[in-house]
């Protein structure tokens, strides 16, 4: 039995695994909200580098969370972010933000009071569903979701994917980068391998489109069988 008031599916993925656009699509797909935890971090960082702060001093980072004001919007076709009133939407997607945004995610202070505000937006009312995406919400924060999804592929081709992205960065330079984050934040929570009971989805040689569908189609077959 689940305690949650609307369907929540749970989606996590190392990065350039496409969690975020994929899990955006999907979700419109099937007339849900969708919660990019992700961003949440972000804005840490992003005010963070606001106030000079020491990202190796763990208190000053804890600190942040305390007047932390940040807004993460959750219709899928309009997600915006704001701290303290300021649009933040293209600012928290900055290498200097991604760079040490890591540093924030692994102070325990942050992931708890962070976790304690997204199952309030998990189970706020509004649409009849949310799926919401990370590294540890098929494990931490909803491991009672109706669906929970691990979104991979293989390395090679998340580093395409994110140099995509990036214009003008060489691979070699994507390559550190996605591979550096993961090692950092996969000291924090194991998002590499699926835990007992979350399906896998391997997008290594899916679409875009295919894999939208896939998922789309586990949170219907899990809805036709509950
Ligand atoms: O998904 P995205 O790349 O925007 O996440 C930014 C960072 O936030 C990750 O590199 C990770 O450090 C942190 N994060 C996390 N747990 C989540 C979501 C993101 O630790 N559930």
């Amino acid at each position: 039995m689940t305690r949650w008031s609307r369907t929540v599916v749970a989606v996590d993925g190392p990065a350039g695994s496409g969690k975020s656009s994929v899990s955006r699509a999907a979700a419109r797909a099937l007339g849900f909200e969708f919660l990019d935890t992700g961003a949440a971090y972000r804005a840490i960082a992003w005010l963070g580098l606001e106030r000079g702060v020491d990202f190796d001093d763990s208190s000053a980072v804890a600190a942040l969370v305390d007047e932390l004001d940040e807004r993460v919007t959750t219709d899928p076709d309009d997600v915006r972010v704001t701290v303290g009133g300021v649009d933040v939407t293209d600012a928290i997607r900055e290498p200097r933000v991604t760079s040490v945004v890591s540093a924030v995610a692994r102070v325990p202070q942050v992931r708890e009071r962070l976790n304690e505000h997204f199952r309030e937006r998990l189970d706020a009312p509004g649409l009849p569903g949310i799926v919401a995406e990370g590294r540890d919400i098929t494990t931490v924060v909803a491991p009672d979701a109706s669906v929970r999804v691990l979104l991979t592929a293989d390395e090679s081709v998340r580093v395409q994917r994110r140099r995509a992205e990036l214009s003008g960065a060489s691979t070699a330079d994507v390559t550190r980068l996605v591979v550096e984050r993961d090692r950092k934040d996969a000291q924090v929570v194991d998002f590499m391998t699926a835990a007992e009971g979350v399906t896998t989805l391997d997008s290594t040689s899916l679409s875009f489109e295919e894999t939208v569908d896939a998922m789309v189609a586990l949170v219907r077959e899990a809805a036709a069988g509950a």
